[in-house]
């Protein structure tokens, strides 16, 4: 199974690349196929600017539903002014792509984008053509506190399974759980349901049963563990598995940071902010801010093992720039490798393995070196 994701231009690269990451991170027969050069724009598509007068149509999904009242905590202030497109443009867009590309018909196409649309919805398939869908990429950051990136790589999922599971649109919306039960089948008429089905990255015994003829088994487990796989990252982001005892730290032939007791979280770290944690991590007892430039060559083989792109004069001058004491270069680096910790981990586990010092101070990594194996060297 094939599924085709593109973005819209305003979506940003990191957000983009993030949802990518989590879906391929855990290998299987489903496989993701991302565009990052999809130049899709709303220029010229007729749009509607749309007011919203409070938190409760904020946060409703439209359904020509009576409406009842709920109060959003954190959301912005009302009204709230913006523009919409209808879902025929969405998957207008979604169709243009498939032809241009010449996507076979049961191949999935799904538009990542950050124009709000006039239902409201978060997600939703094409009627006419299933394989065809859009995620909202915005406003997720009202309802839970971690990477929008989870949540949309959750719902291209939930898109591609809802596909599989019900004959039609009409079957769907009459099957799917009107109550949420934390099954990646609820409806979530009120946007902030949305939070159960994401906490359990669950699917319930009918719905199962639903899929079983449908998606072939190992398809399925596939999407199974990619939705738990959410589900455990999700939760080290957003700092709920701060009891947990440490992870090891495996750095990989690769040079990839792994947390293997950590649901195998992968630390993404640019290569001059690896070398310099490499660094850090062979020196348990610290390293004065002003002496790094004593190991520029330490922290020159470390790079150039690790960046295999780039000519070496241009490398040594990174590395040069980066011990220098007189700029911020490495304490931006080090700012900057605390912040992808705390995302992945949580800020209470992100203390241990992050490099810190008070300023003046030696700077050093905490973790127990025994937690810590280099398979690379
Ligand atoms: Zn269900």
């Amino acid at each position: 199974m094939k599924v085709h994701l593109l973005k819209s231009a305003e979506v940003s690269t990191t957000l983009f690349t993030k949802v990518v990451d989590f879906l391929k991170s855990i290998p299987g027969p489903i496989s993701f196929i991302y565009d990052l050069d999809a130049t899709i724009d709303f220029e010229e598509d007729e749009k509607f600017l749309y007011q919203i007068k409070d938190e409760a149509e904020f946060e409703k999904k439209i359904m020509h539903l009576s409406s009842e009242n709920f109060s959003l905590s954190s959301a912005s202030s009302f009204p709230l002014e913006r523009e919409m497109v209808s879902w025929d443009v969405l998957f207008k867009k979604t169709n243009q792509y498939r032809k241009k590309n010449d996507i076979q018909k049961n191949e999935f196409v799904f538009l990542l984008t950050d124009i709000a649309n006039k239902q409201n919805w978060f997600a939703a398939l094409d009627e006419k053509m299933p394989y065809n869908g859009f995620i909202h990429t915005e406003d997720w950051d009202y309802y839970i506190k971690c990477s929008a990136a989870f949540p949309i790589a959750y719902e291209v999922i939930a898109l591609m399974m809802q596909k599989h599971m019900f004959d039609g649109l009409y079957d769907l919306r009459i099957n799917v759980h009107e109550n949420p039960i934390g099954c990646v089948n609820d409806f979530c008429l009120h946007k902030r349901e949305i939070i159960l089905k994401l906490r359990t990255g669950d699917i319930c015994e009918d719905c199962i049963e639903r899929a079983a003829g449908k998606i072939s088994p190992p398809e399925l487990h596939h999407a199974l563990q990619i939705m738990s796989s959410l589900r455990e990252k999700m939760l080290f982001a957003q700092n709920m598995k701060r009891f947990s005892p440490l992870s090891k730290l495996i750095i990989n032939n690769k040079s990839k940071i792994i947390l293997p007791d950590f649901g195998n979280i992968e630390i993404k770290l640019r290569p001059l902010e690896k070398a310099l944690y490499f660094l850090f991590l062979k020196y348990p007892e610290g390293i004065y801010h002003s002496s790094l430039s004593e190991h520029r060559m330490e922290l020159y083989e470390l790079y150039a093992a690790i960046s295999t792109m780039g000519d070496l004069a241009e490398m040594q001058i990174r590395i040069d720039d980066m011990v220098n004491a007189l700029n911020d270069s490495a304490s931006q680096k080090m700012s900057r490798i605390k912040r992808v910790f705390e995302e992945a981990i949580g800020p209470d586990l992100a203390v241990h393995y992050y490099i810190k010092g008070e300023s003046g101070q030696k700077k050093k990594i905490d973790l127990d070196r025994t937690l810590v194996n280099m398979i690379n060297t």
